[in-house]
């Protein structure tokens, strides 16, 4: 089985085909749906819910996103937008930066 899929790098996404070619998109040529948007656990909160000040504030986000229906599509627009700011698919800022590090170190490595 060959390696595909999409690797995040600072300048935009690798995409891999499983016939072994590949092309850069440039992050700023990201365009994604945000249709998803509207059927999130955190359309009945306040959005400042999700840009928490502390790590109490973190966890009550976090909590809400718990079982979301569109999770990972949320924290998939994060990611690919570098969105640094607030929590996106259950996940801190901080969560974030970690994922993207381990990605960019898994499409280096391969
Ligand atoms: S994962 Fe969290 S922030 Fe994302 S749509 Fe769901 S509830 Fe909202």
């Amino acid at each position: 089985m060959g390696l595909y899929g999409n690797f995040l790098l600072d300048s935009g996404v690798v995409h891999v085909s499983d016939a072994g070619g590949w092309d850069v998109i440039p992050t700023k040529e990201i365009q994604m749906d945000t249709s998803w948007m509207a059927r999130g656990n955190c359309a009945t909160h306040p959005p400042s819910t999700f840009f928490p000040s502390d790590g109490v504030g973190v966890e009550i986000a976090r909590h809400v996103c718990d079982g979301c229906p569109v999770q990972s599509k949320c924290l998939e627009y994060a990611l690919r937008n570098r969105i640094d700011h607030g929590v996106w698919g259950g996940c801190s800022e901080r969560q974030r930066r970690r994922i993207l590090k381990a990605r960019r170190a898994e499409a280096l490595a391969s």
